[in-house]
């Protein structure tokens, strides 16, 4: 499964094109310090995945701790677009929510050990999932 989306921040300044790694079913969150405060669902894409349209002079890198991964967030609008992993430096993870047609809002979202590293344990565990219930539909 390889379809190709449409992204862009929230102003609009930065737009890509990328091609998922599994279309959403890869789509996590994760505990670690910086996706705690972020918020945002990530989906898989390969690392050549991903193509500018516009605006990537517009992106600003953020780092921290090891400094491997590298966070890319719009200097104008302070969305946060896509990442390169430190768990897998093949691999981008991209805000589900800047991708046309797509939202956050999943009936269910795997959320993924981030602050016990699969880079620092050897493996990748969930911690959990977080459901999307509709209004109307709790019991
Ligand atoms: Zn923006």
């Amino acid at each position: 499964m390889t379809d190709t989306l449409h992204g862009r921040c929230h102003c609009g300044a930065v737009t890509f094109e990328v091609r998922l790694a599994d279309g959403i079913e890869t789509a996590r969150r994760c505990t670690c310090s910086l996706c705690a405060k972020r918020g945002a669902v990530a989906v898989s894409a390969p690392l050549d995945g991903i193509t500018y349209l516009t605006g990537e002079d517009k992106l600003t890198l953020y780092q921290f701790g090891t400094m491997t991964a590298e966070h890319y967030f719009c200097s104008v609008c302070g969305i946060y677009t896509h990442h390169k992993r430190r768990s897998n430096p093949n691999q981008i993870g991209v805000n589900l929510a800047c991708l046309d047609g797509h939202t956050p809002f999943l009936p269910e979202v795997v959320v993924t050990d981030g602050v016990n590293h699969p880079t620092d344990t050897g493996a990748w565990r969930n911690v959990g999932r977080l459901l999307f219930v509709p209004e109307g539909d709790a019991t």
